[in-house]
């Protein structure tokens, strides 16, 4: 009898969260043609979901669905199912925020009817939701990340554009392994090596020595690379503190030391040149590792990776020789993304943690 009650319970509680989700969603279907493919728009706010403020004149919240509506030849491609999950400046988002948003595409996604994803976000942190989002889908369908360098209040708004073509290249079938790519501008980038480069420019996603995925031309993808390694992790009950340190020449070691004794899981060092930093900032490691933190090694430095070439006190060598993980090629904001879900599965296992630093 107890039991089955403690069943009834649990029956009744998980329908209210289930419901509770669904309902928490703004969601609708715009266009209904049976002999088109159907292709979820997320919105998360940002730039191209923005317009003026009158008063002011700066950007402010405003929404996506006239922008859809009127995009006709989007529609006569794809219906769209548009889902409202959130309408917020994208320095405003957490990886708990992207937790929630990487299980709402998952489930969107198990819908048969739907072949793919396009997340509209603020161009600020995309390159790191990207990634976060490619370490932890678990589905196989193209999830594609777009946003806008103008918003809609400017006559040349660049958010219609990459909207359409993000919508093309979901529904032109583009490679598996792909992964989350993060496409303005008609280029195409994974997730893994995307970087924003410029502040104001439309052409402002880059890949680095990797290069683009593809291009988006008319109604067609070409295909330049292929992505063909993925890590992926669950996603973490609690996540870990990391936390990210950017070196500079004449620091001190005050700062990593105020960080270390706040007791976080990680720090990433932001180093010099092929990862090295000055003896004084190699005080303030050591002190972090005698904590027990994990300091994992990067650079300011955007190509090239690092490795422990230099052995004076600080030069990478010497790091190496102290217990710090070298993250080779990616950059800090990525090399903390990964630890938060690296430390999350496998705790503070060093050598775990600097194998997937190592092949990210
Ligand atoms: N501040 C905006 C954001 O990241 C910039 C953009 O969307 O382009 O949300």
């Amino acid at each position: 009898m107890f039991i089955k009650k403690i069943f009834v319970i649990i029956i009744i509680f998980s329908s209210i969260t289930l419901f509770a989700k669904s309902q928490d969603l703004k969601t609708q279907l715009i266009g209904n043609n049976s002999k088109l493919p159907t292709v979820a728009i997320i919105t998360t706010g940002g730039t191209i979901s923005e317009v003026n403020d009158p008063k002011t004149g700066s950007s402010i919240p405003g929404s996506l669905d006239n922008t859809i509506k009127s995009m006709q030849d989007i529609l006569s491609l794809a219906n769209i199912k548009l889902i409202e999950f959130s309408n917020i400046d994208s320095s405003q988002m957490t990886p708990a925020i992207w937790a929630n948003l990487s299980k709402v595409v998952d489930n969107t996604l198990e819908d048969r009817n739907i072949i793919g994803a396009v997340i509209t976000h603020g161009t600020d942190t995309m390159a790191e939701v990207a990634y976060f989002l490619d370490l932890t889908l678990k589905t196989k369908k193209p999830v594609v990340l777009t946003g806008a360098m103008r918003n809609s209040s400017n006559p040349y708004s660049d958010g219609p554009l990459n909207l359409r073509s993000a919508v093309i290249q979901v529904i032109s079938n583009p490679p598996k392994n792909w992964g989350v790519t993060v496409s303005l501008n008609q280029y195409i980038n994974a997730a893994r090596e995307v970087v924003k480069t410029n502040t104001t420019n439309p052409q402002t996603f880059e890949s680095g020595p990797k290069g683009y995925l593809g291009y988006i031309f008319e109604k067609n993808i070409y295909p330049i690379n292929l992505v063909l390694y993925h890590n992926k992790f669950p996603i973490p009950k609690k996540f870990p503190k990391v936390f990210i340190y950017q070196d500079y020449a004449g620091a001190t070691s005050q700062v990593l030391k105020f960080m270390a004794d706040q007791t976080p899981d990680a720090i990433v060092v932001e180093g010099l040149g092929a990862g090295n930093v000055n003896s004084e900032v190699f005080e303030g490691i050591k002190y972090a590792i005698d904590k027990n933190i994990i300091v994992a090694i990067t650079s300011t430095v955007p190509h090239g990776g690092i490795f422990p070439i230099y052995g004076d006190v600080g030069g990478g060598d010497s790091l190496k020789k102290a217990g710090v993980i070298f993250s080779v090629f990616l950059r800090a904001d990525k090399t903390r993304l990964l630890l938060l879900l690296a430390i999350a599965k496998e705790g503070k296992n060093k050598e775990k943690l600097s194998n997937y630093l190592q092949n990210p």
